[in-house]
């Protein structure tokens, strides 16, 4: 099903009002898994809509108006719609006694134009307007559905959540699903599923790029619900066949959730020994609500003298091996381990930059180290960018390196 929204307005076209009406519906929609195709606006002029209307039932199935269903002289959505659809325009008595009602109780008095929006055309049905005197209309025509909603945003969406929604059903079941992944590129991902992506509609496959990860969105539909489930389990499949080390979850969820997560259902604690990113890891880890079932502490131990105070690191080491090399990287996380009760330690230390670096140790080099009770060591590696972007994929790398081994 093919959507377009038509909003109704000249103080849209002239940006005093913001067409936040078609971003709602469009939300909306998407989430229905209708396919938003058009976002036409129009001012108040019967001509020009009635040239947007011709338009839009050419190439969509579904048509919402917003705005223009008032009493006043420019608002005429009604009345164009039924004009070109050819449909009559009759009385309804229950609206009439409705809209003196609400004068009544409101305590003002009723002008001869407010009975305007008693005139419905016929063979519609009429929404509901809970906290407005405009009443919404929908109306089949020609297998074509139009929806005439009123302009202001919170009249709108009310009806369209409670009354008009609900009217339209759907062809399709649609199953969204996202699927996370780590340490590789958006370019390499999407070279990788080539044959996946762009291939159809239905399953649409597409990769977002997002906080040092990238996202693989997938959405099918099916004509029921059984036909959806098994296009996604096979899409999933097929996905998983070709980039299953780089998937970290299929919950939609950040890579230190995910580590939280297997550390729960583990029942391991864990610590952190920070150096060059200077606490951005524990920092990120105590956003998720509950972490302290998991999280012991975590330390910067930014100079050599915090090293060896605060974690039992050699100087000898230290003055061998330099403050970022493997071997400080496992002391720190030994000494971690040995100072605490966790099952795992992870240290970091490395050139965040911009100086700081040399030939043998240049900017962006990062050892990670982690220590369990049977196991210690470091892992290598060298990051492009800036000081904040080596450290925050330091610490996307650690994440990532803690819940593989797990
Ligand atoms: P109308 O029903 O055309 O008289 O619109 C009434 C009021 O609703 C306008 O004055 C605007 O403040 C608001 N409105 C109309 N259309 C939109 C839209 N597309 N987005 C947001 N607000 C709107
Ligand atoms: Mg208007």
């Amino acid at each position: 099903m093919i959507a377009e929204i038509i909003s109704v307005g000249t103080e849209i076209i002239l940006g005093s009002t913001l067409n936040t009406n078609a971003h709602y519906i469009t939300k909306k929609l998407s989430y229905m898994g209708i396919d938003v195709y058009f976002h036409t606006t129009v001012i108040d002029d019967p001509k020009l809509l009635e040239d947007a209307i011709n338009i839009g039932m050419k190439r969509s199935d579904l048509l919402i108006f917003t705005g223009g269903l008032g009493p006043t002289y420019d608002d005429m959505t009604k009345e164009v719609v039924a004009k070109t659809l050819g449909i009559k325009l009759i009385l309804n008595n229950s609206i009439e006694e409705n809209i003196k009602k609400y004068f009544e109780k409101t305590n003002r008095p009723m002008t001869s134009n407010n009975i305007k929006q008693a005139y419905m055309p016929e063979g519609s049905i009429i929404l509901k307007n809970e906290i407005g005197t405009a009443p919404g209309i929908y109306i089949e025509y020609n297998s074509k559905i139009f929806i005439l909603l009123p302009g202001p945003p919170k009249e709108m969406e009310l009806m369209l959540n409670k009354y008009a929604l609900p009217l339209i059903k759907q062809d399709n079941i649609i199953k969204v699903k996202t699927i996370n992944t780590i340490g590789i590129g958006e370019s390499a991902l999407e070279d990788m599923l080539k044959d996946l992506i762009g291939n159809t509609q239905n399953p649409s496959i597409a990769t977002y790029a997002k906080d040092g990860r990238v996202d693989i969105k997938i959405i099918v539909k099916g004509t029921n619900e059984e036909k959806a489930n098994k296009l996604l389990e096979n899409t999933i499949e097929k996905i998983d066949s070709k980039i299953s080390k780089y998937i970290y979850s299929y919950e939609d969820e950040s890579i230190e959730q995910t580590l939280y997560k297997k550390l729960l259902d583990k029942n391991m604690t864990i610590a952190f020994c920070e150096s060059c990113t200077g606490g951005l890891i524990v920092s990120r880890f105590t956003r998720i609500p509950g972490v302290s079932q998991v999280l012991d502490r975590g330390i910067v131990t930014y100079s050599n003298k915090a090293k060896i105070e605060e974690l039992g690191v050699k100087k000898e080491t230290l003055n061998k091996y330099g403050a970022v090399s493997e071997q400080v990287a496992i002391e720190m996380a030994m000494g971690l381990l040995n100072k605490t009760e966790v099952d795992i330690a992870l240290s970091t230390t490395g050139i965040a930059g911009p100086s700081g670096g040399n030939e043998k140790k240049p900017v962006g080099l990062v050892y990670i180290g982690i220590a369990t009770d049977n196991n210690a060591y470091a892992i290598k590696s060298i990051f492009n960018g800036d000081r904040t972007t080596i450290q925050n994929r330091t610490t996307m790398k650690a994440f990532d390196e803690l819940r593989k081994i797990i």
